[in-house]
């Protein structure tokens, strides 16, 4: 027997949610629905989105309503727009195949005539953001006397957001006896007030512990000094190659400026804030939801009520005022029973705001180390190197090229072209990272002491720092590297230090006393007819000596630089000549969503 009939559902939803790939109750569904499935009980449910609640709740609804009448019996408030359409897409989901049902999407922002018409035509559930609500109550346009179910979605964000007022005098509109079943990521005092003021005893249920996170999510901080903090950011973007993510700013400015920042620097970046208009909110969230964007930079107003699967990464640009927020931040990824990452960008003076939010979701931060340039190439040269492996050949297409592009690589070995193939990418990233500074702020600065210099990086003040672009790739052992540097660079070995053998390059130490000459000496050498490149390097762990930041420096990646890499994609081009919007949008202002 299917697991959702054991709880008491019928056939025709259990097959529709069946299609909808929905094999076994989550828990939170698990608990509620044989609660909520008698009708006669008030509800409180403490629940993160990505649990699952909306057929938590939306499945019992559909058992227990009359869809031979055509009145409102069931209301459903929640904070966002974006939520709103969600929850009313489930509800048409999960009940296709039961007849005369009619659910209505009332929100701000779209034609209130249309929705008028679509509740004159015969309603049995209104999905509806409160301002909208209290509009179309207002026109006297909705009859609620006989509903008998009111769910409020998201309560602990309806509050936050200045809806209490709206949803006293919605719910004035409806009858006394009628069930209230509440669900609330968090319980902060006014939840509980609202719960006390509207419901009589009501069944309490938690999935998880209260406040706590979603234990699929691992948070992560990062420490840096604060004018370095985009720079940091965008490191951490280009570590992880494969990265979906919602990106978390404090107001709609620096929504608008760090979107900007990351479209002009090449990225495949759009910004979600309250200041757009309905349309463009909706054509940025469409190429959101499709992947056509990769990162979302947002506000927390704007960001609520996301429902999208498999983001990978939650990064709080700045943290938020209030420590409830991280937790709504947090859970816009690891939905669904995936897993993700929720990254900090921290200074030094916001760690006491890490711990306390580790005391409010009781799970302890990682502190990570924003990985340094060559870690990044590493990374990006291995996701290029995935790509391509995986890529989808189009046999027909290609077929007629082959010929041509065989004879055009005839007198180079295998080894060679996969060598040049990664080249022409990977070259384009170290150029870009070869300079990188260190962007972990020191930390003497984190601790309050002073540290040595050199002591975190172990690097020596007495030796230079040098990178090679050549490595075990191209069969080097130490002992060969050391002997090709000695040989070219025209100096002894004791005057060559530690040597840091890479795949695709190496780092080597020379005695400061050397240094000029190595430069000097590798001007022009070549190594199997490709030329040698020997340049300071930054500090692995310790920080850049040549100090020339790019990023910091503002240096896009397009061009000839680093943004090859997203070229790959075959995407960025287009998406940023279609994303690049400036000023506020239509200018179309709203206070509520
Ligand atoms: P929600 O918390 O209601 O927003 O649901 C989060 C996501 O989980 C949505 O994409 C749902 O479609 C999905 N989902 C909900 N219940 C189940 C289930 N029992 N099995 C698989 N996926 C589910």
């Amino acid at each position: 027997m299917n697991p959702f009939s054991n709880l008491g559902i019928r056939h025709d939803i259990v097959n529709a949610i069946s299609d909808l790939g929905f094999e076994n109750p989550t828990p939170i569904q698990e608990q509620a629905i044989p609660v909520l499935l008698s009708g006669s009980n008030d509800f409180v449910g403490l629940a993160q989105t990505g649990t699952g609640k909306t057929a938590a709740f939306g499945l019992p609804l559909l058992e227990l309503l009359d869809f031979e009448e055509n009145y409102p019996q069931a209301l459903v408030l929640c904070p966002t727009r974006e939520l709103c359409l969600q929850i009313t897409n489930d509800l048409k989901n999960f009940s296709k195949n039961i007849k005369n049902v009619n659910i209505v999407a009332v929100y701000g922002g779209a034609s209130i005539s249309d929705q008028l018409r679509q509740i004159k035509r015969g309603v049995q559930i209104v999905v509806a953001t409160p301002g909208r609500m209290i509009d179309i109550i207002g026109r006297k346009a909705i009859d609620f006397s006989k509903v008998q179910y009111v769910v409020l979605d998201e309560a602990d964000e309806m509050l936050n957001m200045g809806f209490q007022e709206d949803i006293d005098q919605i719910l004035s509109t409806t009858p006394e006896e009628k069930k209230t079943w509440l669900f609330s990521a968090t319980m902060p005092a006014e939840v509980r007030r609202i719960a006390k003021k509207y419901m009589e005893n009501p069944f309490e249920l938690t999935v998880g512990t209260k406040n706590t996170g979603n234990a699929n999510i691992d948070h992560e901080y990062y420490v840096v000094r604060a004018r370095e903090k985009y720079a940091a950011f965008k490191r951490i973007v280009d570590f992880n190659p494969e990265i979906f993510g919602i990106v978390f700013c404090r107001t709609k400015i620096e929504t608008q400026e760090i979107a900007e920042a990351l479209i002009k620097d090449g990225y495949n970046a759009d910004s979600l804030h309250g200041d757009l208009s309905q349309q463009q909110r909706d054509k940025v969230m469409k190429r959101y939801r499709e992947r056509s964007l990769q990162l979302l930079i947002a506000t927390d107003v704007a960001a609520r009520g996301i429902d999208v699967n498999d983001v990978t990464h939650v990064i709080n640009y700045s943290l938020p005022d209030e420590i409830e927020n991280y937790t709504h931040r947090s859970g816009r990824t690891a939905r669904a029973g995936k897993t993700g990452v929720s990254i900090s960008i921290i200074n030094s003076k916001e760690l006491g705001k890490i711990r306390q939010i580790e005391r409010v979701i009781g799970k302890k931060f990682v502190k990570a180390e924003i990985p340094n340039g060559f870690d990044v190439c590493e990374k990006q040269l291995f996701a290029l190197i995935h790509k391509v492996h995986n890529v989808d050949v189009n046999e027909e297409q290609i077929e007629q090229y082959i010929p041509r592009i065989m004879d055009e690589f005839k007198d180079l070995s295998k080894e060679e072209v996969i060598k040049r193939f990664a080249s022409l990418e990977f070259n384009r990233f170290l150029e870009y990272y070869k300079d990188a500074p260190d962007l972990n702020a020191p930390a003497h600065e984190e601790r309050g002491d002073r540290s040595d210099k050199f002591a975190r990086g172990g690097m020596r003040s007495d030796y230079t720092r040098f990178f090679i672009n050549l490595g075990s790739v191209d069969d080097f052992t130490r002992g060969d590297m050391l002997g090709f540097i000695c040989n070219n660079g025209k100096i002894s070995g004791k005057a060559i230090g530690k040597i840091d053998l890479k795949g695709v390059y190496t780092f080597f130490e020379v005695e400061n006393s050397s240094a000029d000459q190595i430069q000097q000496n590798f001007k022009d050498v070549d190594f199997n007819g490709r030329s040698v490149r020997v340049e300071l390097a930054g500090d692995r762990d310790g920080g850049g000596r040549s100090g020339g930041s790019r990023e910091r420096s503002g240096g896009r990646r397009d061009g000839n630089r680093g943004g090859g890499f997203r070229d790959f994609s075959g995407k960025r081009r287009e998406e940023r000549s279609g994303s690049s919007r400036s000023g506020n949008g239509s200018g179309e202002r709203r206070k509520r969503w």
